[in-house]
């Protein structure tokens, strides 16, 4: 090999093995900003979360009603802000468990405290389902449907096959199912045609993922856009701006013992409340907050929908 073709072999080998050493480094620093203990199988499946267990799993189809926005929309004249909670699980579906601690039951008690929380904020609350009731997820995506002006939050609570994952993740979806997409342009009065670009449900996300990690102290997961996420079918059929949020792991043993903790909850549900609260007031000074219509911007079309978002 001649000298010029050795210095630039020696380079080339230099730069692959300091490429090998900065994937390296930025591999072990996303390890240990998440679960600092992953197996390393775990390193081979990076990008996967630690969502809730198989017996969690709920599909929804694009084709299932997205409720009919005419006809089925209920009509009301109360001017505070709904919200609209719904505690995952429920009947006869206990959601994920380890020994006495059943996620059904803990995020009915959550949801619970959050609508007092959010009833002192000046807020109305609906629930989708009574305590010992447990409707399918088509007939909670219906109900929420009726009302599109409303905020969705689901309450969630995580487990997993190993006892190592912990923390909160706040899932939204984006796109939605078709139908709920339709459902929204009609609600807007858009042409098949105009753009329309919905954020509300991601800024609704961040908002209460913020909040809970900063009253609980919780490991923040971050936010998941759930629309590829077959058991999450349920954010993607609501309409309105809508969220899950999984408050922690059952299946991590320190986190499940906060969670049995009612003065730890207490703190879940105030940074629920406060990020849901926190949004609201963004769209109080803004109607049409997370929406972006590009094709009305210089419209005036974009004012009356902007009167007629505030005067709901
Ligand atoms: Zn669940």
């Amino acid at each position: 090999m001649s000298r010029p073709l050795q210095i630039f072999g020696s380079i080339c080998l230099q730069l692959l093995a300091f490429a090998g050493l900065a994937l390296f480094v930025v591999g072990v620093v996303r390890l240990s900003g998440e679960d600092g203990m992953r197996s390393p199988i775990a390193l081979f499946a990076w990008g996967e979360t630690a969502e809730e267990e198989p017996a969690e799993v709920v599909t929804a189809e694009d084709g299932e009603p997205a409720g009919r926005p005419e006809g089925m929309v209920v009509r009301e004249d109360d001017p505070r802000p709904l919200v609209i909670l719904d505690p995952g699980h429920g009947g006869s579906d206990p959601g994920t468990h380890r020994g006495p601690v059943f996620e059904r039951a803990l995020n009915f008690d959550t949801a619970r405290r959050v609508a007092r929380m959010l009833e002192e904020g000046g807020a109305r609350v609906l629930f989708t389902r009574e305590e010992d009731e447990g409707p399918t997820v088509g007939e909670r995506a219906a109900f929420a449907n009726r009302y599109p002006w409303a905020l969705f939050v689901s309450i969630h609570h995580n487990g997993f096959t190993t006892e190592v994952p912990r923390g909160v993740e706040t899932y939204f979806s984006d796109p939605k199912a078709s139908a709920t997409v339709a459902a929204q342009r009609k609600r807007f009065g858009l042409s098949s045609r105009e753009r329309f670009v919905d954020q509300r449900s991601e800024a609704l996300a961040a908002s209460v993922q913020e909040s809970v990690c900063a009253a609980t102290g919780a490991v923040d997961r971050g936010l998941k856009n759930g629309s590829r996420v077959a058991r999450l079918g349920l954010v993607r059929l609501v309409s309105c701006p809508a969220v899950l949020v999984e408050c922690g792991f059952i299946s991590n043993p320190a986190e499940r013992l906060k969670l049995q903790d009612p003065n730890y909850r207490e703190k879940v549900s105030r940074g629920i409340a406060d990020g849901v609260l926190g949004y609201l007031n963004s769209v109080e000074s803004d109607p049409l907050f997370g929406v972006t219509l590009p094709d009305r911007a210089t419209s005036s079309e974009l004012a009356d929908i902007r009167r007629a978002e505030a005067g709901q």
